[in-house]
């Protein structure tokens, strides 16, 4: 999951802008979210990329392991 370094938590985080790329109109190529956090205003992006299956967190957030509190 994705949290807001600043408040050390997901509760607050805002998906301001998604986007998937499509590869060949058919396969999910990259996944790009942009993240706000709406207590500190601290923002940060996260992109998921298919083709290295990597994942790269830039900005005021971070990816934990933890489960979700509320789940
Ligand atoms: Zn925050």
């Amino acid at each position: 999951m994705i949290t807001c370094t600043n408040c050390e938590t997901a509760q607050f985080l805002q998906i301001t802008q998604s986007r998937v790329y499509f590869e060949d109109g058919e396969m999910i190529n990259e996944i790009s979210e942009t993240y706000e956090c709406t207590l500190c205003g601290a923002t940060g992006r996260y992109v998921y990329d298919d083709d290295s299956d990597e994942e790269t967190i830039t900005g005021d957030v971070e990816q934990t392991t933890e489960r979700p509190k509320y789940a």
